[in-house]
């Protein structure tokens, strides 16, 4: 399986990193090896001093597709949840600046953490959908899919034309504003509307 990114898709994020708005949708990728498994704690790597959390949706797809037509996109999803894009700001930023790629940045062991799926059947607006992160129990991010550049369908759709997705392959759309450094001792928390998915400490 793979993880596929997006980049700047909501609009005060990509202005809080002084960032432009893409013509394009913008996506890379983690291995499999970056997921956090369940109940281990994120331990902070000892090649950055500013590694920031980035809450995404996430969408697991269920079953092969290449090119897939925008409006049949839904039929490739039964499941989301949202999760952490851990992303090493410091090296990012340096990356960026030289015109590297940034998987030293983003595709490290525990970048990506991933709550529990909720089916999408009960999630009455799929473009309309609070989420947030808490850390040490105050809301440090949040959004709504509706400020979405590029909304679930259409990254699906988009992705698939370089990309074959396959199933159990997950899809990460997006940070919100907000992002920001974790420390050591740092309880992280993900919320889809009321519901908690993870919560993780932060070693
Ligand atoms: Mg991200």
């Amino acid at each position: 399986m793979k993880i596929i990114c997006i980049g700047r898709n909501y609009p005060a994020h990509i202005s809080e990193l002084k960032n432009i708005i893409p013509n394009d949708i913008i996506f890379f990728l983690k291995p499999e090896t970056s997921i956090v498994h369940k109940k281990q704690p994120f331990f902070i790597p000892d090649f950055s001093n500013n590694i920031h959390h980035e809450i995404e949706v996430v969408i697991k797809i269920n079953k092969s597709g290449k090119h897939i037509n925008e409006k049949f996109s839904y039929n490739y999803y039964n499941e989301l949840t949202v999760g952490i894009d851990f992303t090493a700001r410091d090296i990012q930023q340096q990356l960026k600046q030289d015109g590297y790629p940034w998987e030293k940045a983003k595709a490290f062991d525990g970048s990506a953490v991933i709550g529990t799926f909720i089916n999408k059947e009960n999630i009455a607006d799929l473009n309309n959908l609070y989420f947030k992160l808490l850390v040490n129990s105050k809301i440090k991010q949040s959004g709504n899919t509706k400020n979405m550049i590029f909304k679930i369908d259409n990254i699906i759709s988009y992705v698939s034309k370089y990309i074959t997705l396959k199933k159990g392959d997950l899809i990460f759309t997006g940070t919100p504003s907000g992002v920001d450094k974790v420390n050591k001792n740092d309880i992280l928390e993900g919320y889809i509307e009321d519901k908690q998915v993870f919560k993780i400490r932060v070693k």
